[in-house]
């Protein structure tokens, strides 16, 4: 595959800095977040012909019916993870294009991602290696039962919804480590952030947001 990071007219770096100009509007703070998204290209994360929408503040298509995230989204859930603190290792549930993997990236020292859907998880490996990531693990995998082995993190981010929140993401936590994660069975869920301090765990819920649902087992 052949990535054109560059981009123009509309995949432009101009027309990139106005959703960095819409994000802020809308509230998000983090410059850090808003300069990883003015410098990874998000139009190289969905098809070709959806390339001219990939900087619309809105979800698209990446198939297996599943969606890369609204910018606005990402910039939220990201600013959530890192606001006063770089995290060090960190989990992501739910690779999909690998957009907010790539986010990840730059705002931490090692990204451990896993996905369920072998052609998803595939394309998303093409796109670290163009862009050159060289601190992303990913995995093929169930993600419910996060990535022990390489546990505790510091953060977890999960991109689809779960109907309750599962306790192995709970236990994966490092000491003052965070999770942010959608939970809720409807269409709609609630955003949830979970800190962890010791053995308590503080959990606040922020605003409402719509996922795919988080879904067990993996498609080959
Ligand atoms: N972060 C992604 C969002 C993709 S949508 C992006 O920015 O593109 C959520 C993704 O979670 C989908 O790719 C879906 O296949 C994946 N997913 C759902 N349940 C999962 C599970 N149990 N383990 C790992 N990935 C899962």
């Amino acid at each position: 595959m052949n990535f054109d990071l560059q981009g123009i007219g509309m995949t432009s770096r101009r027309t990139r800095l106005r959703l960095i100009e819409r994000l802020r509007k809308n509230g998000i703070q983090n410059e850090a977040v808003l300069e990883a998204m003015t410098e990874v290209p998000r139009h190289i994360f969905v098809d070709e012909a959806l390339a001219h929408r990939a900087y619309e503040d809105t979800a698209l298509p990446i198939g297996h019916s599943q969606t890369i995230s609204q910018p606005y989204i990402v910039a939220r859930m990201t600013e959530l993870l890192c606001s006063g603190w770089k995290p060090k290792r960190v989990l992501e549930v739910g690779a999909g294009s690998g957009y907010q993997t790539a986010i990840l990236a730059r705002l931490s020292t090692q990204v451990y991602t896993v996905e369920r859907i072998a052609p998803l998880l595939e394309k998303a490996k093409l796109r670290f290696k163009a862009l050159k990531l060289n601190n992303v693990s990913a995995k093929l995998s169930d993600g419910r039962w996060g990535w022990p082995e390489q546990g505790p993190f510091d953060a977890i981010m999960v991109t689809a919804a779960p109907e309750q929140t599962p306790s192995e993401l709970l236990e994966q936590l490092a000491d003052g480590g965070r999770l942010v994660i959608p939970v809720g069975g409807g269409n709609e869920q609630m955003l949830k952030v979970y800190k962890r301090q010791g053995a308590e765990i503080e959990e606040s819920s922020l605003e409402q947001v719509r996922f795919v649902p988080l879904l067990g087992g993996v498609v080959r």
